[in-house]
């Protein structure tokens, strides 16, 4: 049994916490570990240790800061799998899926490496007669990083490399369900030369994100969670003054046109419906078939859900694990029977499927709904589980329409082979990442990923470009060296 500790100032810290929580084997239903919650004291102790390292961090050259990232991330891809590890006995993803996270987090990472290029201002010669005016982004101090449950290891590494690379320091408070990967990751930082204070990690719940959100010194604050808490850290967080960019959930529409492959559309609507149990921001949760091809569809989904290995994460052939803990899990099953008292079919019900790992872990097969009208809850509410609906479409228009009307706008995805159809979607569609032929539009790193509407408050996405611009705030400088030639009282504007 394992106690997790904060990570402060470059090492374990922290005394006996007044408050901690349980931390589930989700494929056992075991307790398998104690995380300490922080204190707002303790989030101030930390906001004070990233604070005191600030200055020389920002002074660093940007060499300096390279040579760390290029050590940090040979040192997270050499423990790849030993993360991997941790995030399945924590989380329940299977270990492939695990590595698979991994792999994205390192991939921001090397993003960051760039920093160099990255970081390049403006310069203008001779705006006025000998003046020069240039532009530098320099870092904002001390960012908070808050994540959530479902990637404990990669939406910390969407933000802290490049806050780092950029010369900030930080606070991350990760899950309070899985909070090791973070805290291992964080050891990662020391060890590859980051000086003590730059990376610090807090653990705990409402309490610590509350002081981050409050905290004076704290300049930005990157949230990635549900809805209505990307709601609130917004709100909070920029009536106290900072900058925020809080990423929500979502429900993700896949329309199905009928030119489309239905073989190759079936694949996609299982992988990214069922990967990670569901328990993804851009997992498919909706399948929008244009009549008329519903019900071979349909039975294309159902014979793929037959073969699904679900089990124990860490036992070979596995391809879906539990959800991550039993509340979880019960609020996902309580949809199965509110999806049939609404009138939907239910065609496959995940509580009848074998599973590969003792019955007290968090099971749920993979569900599927057909005939899903919009004025459902299933329909309606980001459930977070393994559970897929269909919804038939009389039309192209009318798929649109449901994708633009609900009020997230995470991912969506159209699968056709009229270049045209696809062309117009993308353009029509109010979604920050559109997939076509693609489930899963998670953007590349030199790319940004954020959603639209109530998948996103704020106005920066995260990584990528936005993701420099979000770490850093613009300096113009105008600069004038003396001419002996030039001189004397100017009242106006420079003249041209
Ligand atoms: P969550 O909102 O419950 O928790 C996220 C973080 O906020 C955690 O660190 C948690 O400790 C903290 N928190 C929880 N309740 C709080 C409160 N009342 N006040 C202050 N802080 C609070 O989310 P989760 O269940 O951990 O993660 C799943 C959600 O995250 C889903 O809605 C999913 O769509 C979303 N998500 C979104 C993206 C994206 O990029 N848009 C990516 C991953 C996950």
């Amino acid at each position: 049994m394992s106690r997790i500790t904060h990570w402060v100032d470059g090492r374990p810290w922290g005394g006996a916490p007044a408050r901690t929580g349980e931390v589930y084997d989700p494929a056992t239903g075991g307790v398998c570990g104690h995380v300490d919650f922080a204190s707002a004291a303790d989030v101030g102790a930390a906001i004070g240790s990233a604070s005191k390292a600030f200055q020389a961090w920002r002074d660093s050259s940007i060499s300096q800061r390279t040579k760390v990232l290029f050590a940090f991330r040979e040192l997270v891809a050499a423990n790849r799998d030993k993360i991997a590890s941790v995030l399945t006995a924590e989380h329940g993803k299977v270990l492939s899926d695990a590595a698979g996270e991994v792999q994205r987090g390192l991939e921001v990472i090397e993003f960051a490496c760039g920093i160099g290029h990255l970081l390049k201002g403006g310069f203008t010669q001779n705006a006025s007669t000998k003046v020069d005016v240039y532009s530098v982004q320099a870092p904002l101090g001390v960012v908070g990083v808050i994540s959530p449950f479902n990637f404990p290891a990669m939406v910390p590494l969407w933000f802290t490399p490049i806050a780092i690379a950029c010369g900030n320091t930080v606070v991350l408070k990760p899950s309070e369900k899985d909070p090791s990967a973070p805290t291992f990751v964080a050891e990662l930082w020391t060890e590859a030369g980051l000086p003590d204070g730059v990376m610090n990690v807090v653990h705990g719940d409402k309490e610590a994100v509350d002081a981050l959100l409050t905290h004076p010194d704290v300049r930005a604050i990157s949230f990635v969670g549900s809805t209505p808490v990307a709601r609130y850290v917004y709100e909070t967080g920029t009536s106290h003054g900072k900058r925020v960019q809080a990423l929500g959930g979502a429900k993700n529409h896949m329309v199905v046109l009928p030119d489309a492959d239905l073989d190759l559309a079936a694949d996609a609507a299982v992988s990214a419906g069922f990967g990670s149990a569901g328990e993804r921001c851009m997992a498919i949760s909706t399948v929008v078939a244009v009549d008329p091809i519903g019900d071979e569809l349909v039975e294309k989904i159902t014979s793929r859900m037959a073969a699904i290995r679900v089990g124990d994460g860490r036992r070979p052939g596995c391809e879906m694990g539990p959800l991550v803990t039993g509340v979880h899990r019960d609020k996902v099953v309580s949809y199965l029977d509110a999806g049939v008292s609404a009138g939907a079919s239910l065609v496959v019900d995940g509580r009848d499927t074998e599973v590969d790992g003792p019955p007290e872990g968090f099971w749920l097969g993979p569900t599927l709904f057909d005939h899903v009208t919009p004025d459902m809850s299933i329909y309606t509410d980001e459930i977070f589980g393994p559970v897929l609906s269909v919804v038939r479409a009389p039309s192209y228009p009318a798929a649109v329409e449901l994708v633009n009307t609900n009020p997230y706008g995470n991912g969506t995805a159209i699968f056709t082979n009229d270049g045209g159809a696809a062309r117009e979607f993308q353009h029509d569609v109010e979604v920050g990442m559109v997939g076509v032929n693609v489930p899963i539009p998670v953007p590349v790193s030199y790319y940004s990923f954020g959603g639209w509407k109530a998948s996103l408050f704020g106005d920066a996405h995260a990584y990528g470009p936005d993701g420099v611009r979000f770490f850093t705030r613009t300096k113009a400088v105008t600069s004038r060296w003396l001419d002996p030639s030039h001189g004397g009282v100017n009242l106006g504007f420079p003249q041209l």
